[in-house]
């Protein structure tokens, strides 16, 4: 079949690379002039199964409630005028029971240990090199939040996902580097987690695409599909030159930007965008330097390295944001990585980015057909599209080659 994948982000790259693994052949339509130059540009990078957890949660709405009058830029959940926020919202505080949250944790502990399996398988056989590095620990500042934890740890072990819980003693012996003056609890560490450059691995396996005949259709913008009865027509737009393909089938692998395509094929689920940060600075001393990837559960923020780089990445905020709430949300991340690792680098000279993301009111992404024929969904991944993005290529290549997926897709498809 002639395939067209929209989005050259980490997710319609692998979706590619799995279509052309099954013998189709596949076009990547792509607006920028390379891979993974949106979201998956400049994320934390963390990786795994046993850390994805679901924004709704038991105590979220009052978490969430004491930052609508804060101003420190870490979650921002203030709706404008927007009725998609007010849709959202109210849907996503239906998720945040105990019920929603260990429902929701397992779709995405699913999807997530799947894809893990097969980054690794995929790492091995293309000889991938991307910076990996092995561990993530959990950090709570205070016992409240080391107690939310608890209800998601049996699905850990139903899953046989290693972890262990740690006192503040031994969170400073994993981590010797962690300033031992910023107050903390304990921690929980998970040994088969972790992080890896997302670019390096897309550019990689770019490559490995295009051997196996995919086609790159760079700084070409799809403005609409128009599905027919042999599959769907494509308007597309090239420097200042437009133009139409055919194809017998397309993947949505648009990241944020698919809304409007998901509403014109009659998606309708709680679906709103957010905004998240990133600051990148040079590692000054290495002996300060985290060697796990970190995640401040209190705050919701995330430290890794990147070789000789560290990363502070998180904050969320609902909707697009005025520059105050970028400075503020940067000033946070800053601030975080002075609590944990003060002398690790100069972060006020660190670079700093933003990018976009979907999600759904139960944080799991949209994966399969839509309900127009030969048009496939491939969205919404969250704060998790790296971590997920192999597992949903596959399955996306599987069901468009006729073959069932190899793992169960309940709660992650359209129908929800
Ligand atoms: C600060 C931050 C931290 C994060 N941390 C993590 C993490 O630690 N682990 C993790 O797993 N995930 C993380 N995420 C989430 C992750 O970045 C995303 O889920 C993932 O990158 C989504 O990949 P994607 O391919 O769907 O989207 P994108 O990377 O955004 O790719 C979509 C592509 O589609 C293209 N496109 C859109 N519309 C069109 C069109 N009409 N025509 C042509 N091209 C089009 C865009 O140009 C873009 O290149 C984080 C996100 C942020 C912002």
């Amino acid at each position: 079949m002639r395939v067209a994948v929209i989005g050259a982000g980490v997710v319609g790259v692998t979706t590619a690379y799995f279509l052309a693994q099954n013998g189709h052949q596949v076009s990547v339509i792509e607006q920028r002039g390379n891979v993974s130059e949106e979201a998956s540009l400049g994320h934390a990078g963390l990786l795994g199964a046993a850390h994805l957890t679901p924004f709704a949660a038991p105590g979220m709405p009052k978490q969430i409630l004491s930052h609508f009058f804060k101003t420190d830029g870490a979650i921002n959940l203030r709706p404008s005028v927007n009725v998609t926020h007010w849709r959202w919202l109210r849907s996503w505080l239906r998720e945040c029971s105990l019920e929603g949250l260990l429902a929701n944790k397992e779709k995405m502990q699913r999807l997530g240990r799947y894809s893990q399996q097969l980054l690794s398988e995929l790492s091995h056989s293309h000889n991938l090199d991307f910076q990996q590095r092995s561990g993530i620990l959990q950090l709570f500042r205070n016992v409240k939040e080391q107690k939310k934890i608890i209800a998601g740890l049996a699905l850990l072990s139903d899953a046989d996902l290693p972890f262990q819980q740690l006192d503040t003693a031994a969170c400073h012996q994993l981590e010797p580097a962690l300033n031992k003056d910023t107050s903390l609890a304990g921690g929980l560490y998970l040994p088969q987690d972790g992080n890896g450059n997302c670019v390096l691995f897309t550019k990689q396996l770019k490559l490995v695409a295009q051997q196996l005949g995919v086609e790159f259709e760079f700084l070409t913008k799809c403005e609409q599909i128009i599905p027919n009865k042999n599959g769907a027509t494509l308007h597309l737009k090239k420097a200042e030159q437009t133009g139409q393909q055919q194809f017998d089938a397309v993947v949505l692998a648009s990241g944020a930007s698919s809304t409007p395509f998901l509403k014109n094929i009659g998606i309708n689920l709680r679906i709103a965008q957010f905004q998240s940060y990133s600051n990148t600075a040079n590692i000054k001393n290495l002996d300060d330097s985290p060697r796990l990837s970190i995640i401040d559960e209190s705050e919701q923020i995330a430290i890794t390295r990147m070789d000789k780089r560290i990363r502070i990445a998180g904050t969320l905020h609902l909707g697009k944001r005025k520059n105050t709430a970028d400075e503020r949300a940067w000033q946070k991340l800053r601030n975080v990585g002075t609590d944990w690792f003060p002398d690790a680098a100069n972060y006020h000279t660190g670079q700093n980015w933003s990018g976009h993301h979907l999600m759904l009111s139960d944080s799991t992404p949209v994966l399969g057909r839509s309900a127009v024929k030969n048009i496939f969904v491939n969205c919404a991944h969250a704060e998790y599209g790296w971590a997920m993005a192999t597992g949903s290529g596959k399955i996306l290549a599987d069901l468009i080659s006729g073959k069932s997926p190899e793992i169960d897709l309940d709660g992650l498809t359209v129908l929800r």
